[in-house]
């Protein structure tokens, strides 16, 4: 299951997974041997320096599992991570700290993630103070710059995380990973907490901080529209598997895994005139201690045939910066496998993000946002 990285030049990737695993102790069993849940099984692909790479799947597939391997929030059971070049797999809590800073992440709940007994200000100070910013006046010009940047006041870094609506607290947030001056951010899920016009303008920002911060993006998501709008390629994750991988315009156009086509139904349809062609996903996703023989998405695929279930399907290179795990992709490719040219390119989440750029634009920046 290792895909060819040959168009990830090692110059370019920052970031690699390399055969990465993540088992996890299954509830105890009365009799017999205690399963592991195996939350992400044998994942390799690189990502590259500036691009925004999205990693989509339902819930459960082992998307957020990977996203905590590949910044070493969470240590692999077997395979490496790559960062610059150094495999940071083995790193000691210790050894990590020096790299932290420069591999931030960004919480999906905006409550729980920010602590309620310190103040704005000493919670986007603190990455600074770890992270060796050894004056105090250097620090707190640096969080009101900061918060002045994701669209905050800087006398609200005397307030406290309760003061602040649901997208106020995820621009804290995204504050607080700024300060320690990151090379790669990862959101999981970073706007699905939040109501929907304040989704458009927390993307737009983010897409607005990684051009200025020269960042790299990881972005963990199960809208699939959102991920259209602001990603560069997308891997598609099944079952703890990385079961498709491309860039973004031609996987939605043509997606050539039968999970990832069935994912494309989950896009809402926003003119009656479009169709959807291909077959919506049956049946629930099978336990993650006792994974499906062969290929993992036998059980729920409308293609499988008896060799699914007996012979694991490797991530294969289909052209051009395109892999695929599936033994019958060819057979199963349709030109209208996607959803249609109209639904796509007139995506009325694209023109929601547009019609609030365009607003938050001719606003002062410095106003807060909800
Ligand atoms: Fe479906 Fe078989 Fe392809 Fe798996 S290998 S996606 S079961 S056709």
């Amino acid at each position: 299951m290792t895909p060819d990285l040959s168009t990830t030049a090692p110059e370019t990737t920052i970031l690699e997974a390399r055969g990465l695993t993540r088992h996890f102790a299954g509830p105890a069993r009365l009799f017999g041997k205690t399963p592991s849940v195996r939350a992400v099984d044998g994942v390799s692909f690189g990502i590259r320096r500036g691009e925004t790479f999205a990693i989509v799947g339902e819930s459960g597939c082992g998307k957020s599992t990977l996203a905590r391997l590949l910044i070493r929030l969470l240590a692999p059971t077997d395979g490496r991570v790559i960062y610059n070049g150094q495999d940071i797999s083995g790193l000691s809590d210790a050894e990590m700290r020096s790299l932290r800073g420069e591999l931030q992440f960004i919480f999906q709940d905006p409550f729980s993630s920010l602590n309620p007994r310190m103040t704005v200000g000493a919670i986007v100070e603190e990455p600074m103070q770890v992270h060796g910013v050894e004056s105090s006046a250097a620090r707190k010009e640096r969080v009101a710059q900061l918060l002045g940047r994701v669209g905050l006041r800087a006398e609200h870094a005397n307030r406290y995380p309760h003061e602040f609506s649901g997208g106020q607290r995820q621009r804290i947030g995204i504050a607080r990973a700024l300060a320690s001056g990151p090379k790669v951010i990862i959101g999981d899920e970073p706007v699905s907490a939040l109501d929907v016009s304040i989704q458009a303008q927390v993307v737009n920002l983010l897409e607005d901080l990684k051009e200025e911060f020269g960042l790299t993006l990881i972005i963990i998501a199960h809208d699939l529209a959102v991920i259209r709008h602001m990603s560069d390629r997308v891997g598609v994750m099944y079952l703890g598997e990385m079961i498709e991988l491309g860039q973004t315009d031609a996987l939605y156009d043509q997606p050539l895994h039968p999970y990832t086509q069935a994912l494309m139904t989950a896009i809402p349809v926003p003119s009656p005139k479009a169709r959807r062609m291909s077959e919506g996903l049956s049946g629930d996703v099978p336990s993650p201690s006792a994974p499906p023989t062969g290929c993992r998405f036998h059980t729920r695929c409308p293609h499988a045939r008896s060799r699914c279930s007996e012979q694991k399907p490797a991530l294969e290179q289909t052209g051009d910066e395109r892999w695929v795990a599936c033994h019958f992709w060819q057979e199963i490719k349709r030109p209208d496998a996607g959803l249609d040219a109209e639904t796509v390119r007139g995506d009325a989440t694209a023109r929601r993000f547009e019609l609030y750029r365009s607003w938050s634009e001719g606003k002062n920046p410095a106003t807060p946002q909800r």
